[in-house]
């Protein structure tokens, strides 16, 4: 396994592999890697010849009072856990190379980024497509796997690649979660022992909700309603957002009639957090 901080040597060889008819997948994450991120990676190792894991803390889509600086960071671990799980590149640019003084292109998705993380984390989502804009001419890839854990995200990337006409195939890959049900992310580490026990209040509402819904509750005001009572018994949380939305749209949906996506972002102290659950429902029922 290799590690790549150029951007010449990185597109130069995407290229040259281009060239000799491989296929190459691309799993862009910010490191710290989990058994979340390893899931992508054994996910794209089946689809491709050529796996390159991107690690990059993309400043571009911190807001200001978020946790740019304090993102843990380490790439040697991240390098070892990702050649495990079948990685032939890391690719680890740094800040200076991908945003010189002077750059001054953005990508952006409009409409879909307007709701759930895109309303309380402005110019997030441009960060997110301008990055992996950038990361795919960058590592020509096949395919790209991303998580279903970010579900906003990934239905935005979608759609960027579909307006845009990005000759990239996107995969999106299940949550994967502890055995108590927690997603496993990165920011989990911020969480205190209590915390930890009080961050499993996400997926129980999501489980809940879905608990609902299977029972016939079709209005969508009423199941949040229910969520947001059960997640404010909980001492530390604070709400941002709980979501009925439909699974590609992203539009609120008030009554359910079919397929929705459930999502919530949470602080648990001083750390958001943020899950989903799409609920399958038939239409008639
Ligand atoms: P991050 O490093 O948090 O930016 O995440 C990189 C990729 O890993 C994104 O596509 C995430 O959706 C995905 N990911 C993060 N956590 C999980 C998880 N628990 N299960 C599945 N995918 C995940």
């Amino acid at each position: 396994m290799k590690t790549v901080v150029s951007l010449q040597e990185m597109q130069n060889s995407a290229l040259r592999w281009r060239r000799e008819g491989k296929r190459i997948g691309l799993v862009p994450t910010m490191g710290s890697l989990h058994e979340g991120h390893l899931s992508l990676i054994t996910r794209c190792r089946e689809q491709v010849d050529i796996v390159v894991v991107s690690v990059f803390v993309n400043p571009i889509q911190f807001g200001p009072q978020e946790d740019f600086a304090s993102y843990p960071r380490d790439l040697e671990r991240d390098a070892t856990l990702a050649e495990k799980a079948g990685a032939d590149y890391i690719f680890a640019p740094s800040d200076q190379e991908m945003y010189p003084p002077d750059f001054v292109s953005l990508v952006k998705v409009e409409k879909l980024t307007e709701r759930l993380c895109g309303a309380s984390r402005p110019g997030h989502f441009q960060g997110v497509t301008t990055v992996v804009a950038k990361l795919f001419n960058l590592v020509q890839p096949d395919v790209a796997v991303f998580g279903a854990k970010d579900y906003q995200q990934a239905a935005v990337i979608r759609r960027m690649v579909r307006d845009l006409a990005f000759p990239v195939e996107i995969v999106v890959a299940p949550i994967v979660r502890e055995v108590n049900g927690l997603a496993k992310s990165s920011r989990n580490q911020y969480l205190s022992r209590e915390e930890r026990a009080e961050a499993l209040i996400l997926y129980q509402s999501l489980r809940f909700a879905e608990s609902l819904i299977r029972g016939g509750e079709r209005q969508a005001a009423d199941i949040k309603a229910s969520m947001t009572e059960m997640i404010d018994s909980v001492e530390r949380s604070r709400i941002d957002y709980i979501e009925i939305v439909h699974p590609e749209s992203l539009e609120p949906v008030e009554v359910i009639t079919g397929d929705v996506v459930i999502a919530l972002a949470v602080f648990i102290g001083k750390t958001r957090l943020i899950d989903n659950l799409l609920v399958h429902v038939a239409p008639s029922s």
